[in-house]
C-alpha cells in the first residue's frame, strides 16, 4: 500500500462562536454533569437514545466500504451534521493504493475552540469492512458488513458529544477526528490508513491552524455499543499512556460504571491509536472486543444498545468537562 496525499486541507471554517468561561464545580447525577458556570447551573448531558438514532442514521446508507456510493454519501452526512456544531469542520481527503485499486478517503474534523492553544483529541473511525471474513460460510464472507458496532458505534457517541460540546463549551479546547480507511484490510498495514495518514500531516495542519497542533491526549472510541459492554484496559494504551486510561476508567467508576469499564488488562488491540502513539500522541482505545458479530454480517443495529452508548457518552463527557484549562497565553481569556 502507498499513500499519497491529494488535497492539503480542505477547510469549511466556520465563525468562531463566543468563547464562554465556565467554571466547573460539580458532582456527577446518574446521567449528566451539573456544572455551576457565570451565576447559573446548566447540565450537561449525554443522550444515549439521541446517539443511538446517529448508530442507526449510519446504518441506514447500508454497508460503509471505500469507494462505495453509501460511504461518501455518510460521509456527507457527518460533514452536514457537524457543520452547525463544531467551530471548524475540515477535511483530510488521500488517496491508498491498494491491490492496485485507488481508494478515495477522508478524514473528517470537527474543531470546538480551535483558537485554544491545547486540546483533547477524541476520535473514531467512520468506514465499514468491506468484507466479513468472521463469516464461517464463504459466500458470506464475502459480503460487507453494516458495521453497527464496529464502526457506527463510536462515531455515533462523537456526533452526540458534538452536540453538547456545542451546548455547552467546556474550558478547553477539543478536536474530533473520524477517521476514514481503519477497517479495509486483512493486514495492519491495510489497515488504520486515516490514522496514519493524520499522523503523518500534523505538520499540514499545523501549518492550517498557525500553531501547535499536537493534542495533549486521544481517547479512540471503537466498537462501544455493543448491548452487553464490557471494557477492558487495552494493553497498548496501559503500555504508553497508562496515566490516561487511568483517568478515563477513573471517571467511569465514579460515575457507577466499574462494572462495565473493568480495571484489568485483557487483549492487545492493534486500531486507530497505534499509528498516534507511534507518533507520539498518548492516545487510549476504548473498546468492548468481547463482540461475538465482530467482522460477521451480524454486526447490526440490534446488537447494540442506547444504554452502552449512555455509558460511554457519560464517561468521556466526565473526562472532558472535569478537565482543567490546559492552555496558556490569550486565548484563555474571552474572545
Ligand atoms: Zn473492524
Amino acid at each position: 500500500m502507498g499513500c499519497r496525499r491529494i488535497p492539503i486541507l480542505d477547510a469549511l471554517r466556520h465563525p468562531q462562536q463566543i468563547l464562554r468561561r465556565l467554571c466547573l464545580v460539580t458532582s456527577i447525577a446518574t446521567v449528566g454533569l451539573a456544572i455551576a458556570g457565570c451565576g447559573a447551573t446548566t447540565h450537561v448531558k449525554f443522550d444515549g437514545n439521541k446517539a443511538f438514532s446517529y448508530l442507526k442514521a449510519q446504518c441506514d446508507f447500508g454497508p460503509r466500504p471505500p469507494n462505495t456510493e453509501t460511504h461518501r454519501k455518510c460521509g456527507d452526512y457527518l460533514v452536514n451534521s457537524l457543520k452547525p456544531l463544531a467551530d471548524a469542520v475540515s477535511e483530510q481527503n488521500f488517496e491508498c493504493q491498494v491491490d492496485q485499486r485507488t481508494l478515495n478517503l477522508r478524514n473528517i474534523i470537527a474543531h470546538f475552540h480551535p483558537e485554544m492553544k491545547e486540546y483533547i483529541l477524541l476520535c473514531a473511525h467512520w468506514d465499514t469492512r468491506p468484507v466479513a471474513d468472521e463469516e464461517v460460510d464463504k459466500t458470506k464472507a464475502a459480503k460487507p458488513i453494516l458495521g453497527a458496532n464496529d464502526g457506527a458505534s463510536g462515531v455515533a457517541v462523537l456526533l452526540e458529544l458534538a452536540r453538547i460540546l456545542h451546548e455547552t463549551p467546556p474550558k478547553i479546547g477539543v478536536m474530533m477526528v473520524f477517521f476514514d480507511g481503519e477497517d479495509y484490510g486483512a493486514t495492519p498495514n491495510l489497515m488504520f490508513m486515516g490514522s496514519k495518514h493524520f499522523a503523518k500531516k500534523l505538520g499540514d495542519l499545523k501549518r492550517a491552524y498557525g500553531k501547535p497542533i499536537k493534542p495533549r491526549y486521544g481517547i479512540l472510541l471503537d466498537m462501544v455499543g455493543d448491548r452487553n459492554l464490557q471494557i477492558y484496559r487495552e494493553r497498548f494504551s496501559d503500555g504508553k499512556a497508562p496515566e490516561i486510561v487511568d483517568k478515563v476508567w477513573k471517571a467511569a467508576a465514579d460515575l457507577g460504571y466499574g462494572d462495565v469499564f473493568k480495571n484489568t488488562n485483557k487483549y492487545y488491540v492493534s486500531d486507530d491509536h497505534t499509528p498516534l502513539l507511534a507518533a507520539g500522541i498518548k492516545c487510549i482505545d476504548v473498546i468492548d472486543f468481547d463482540y461475538p458479530y465482530w467482522h460477521t454480517l451480524d454486526d447490526t443495529v440490534d446488537k447494540c444498545s442506547p444504554q452502552s452508548l449512555q455509558i460511554v457518552g457519560d464517561v468521556i463527557a466526565k473526562v472532558i468537562y472535569s478537565e482543567p484549562a490546559l492552555f496558556t497565553g490569550k486565548s484563555q481569556s474571552s474572545k
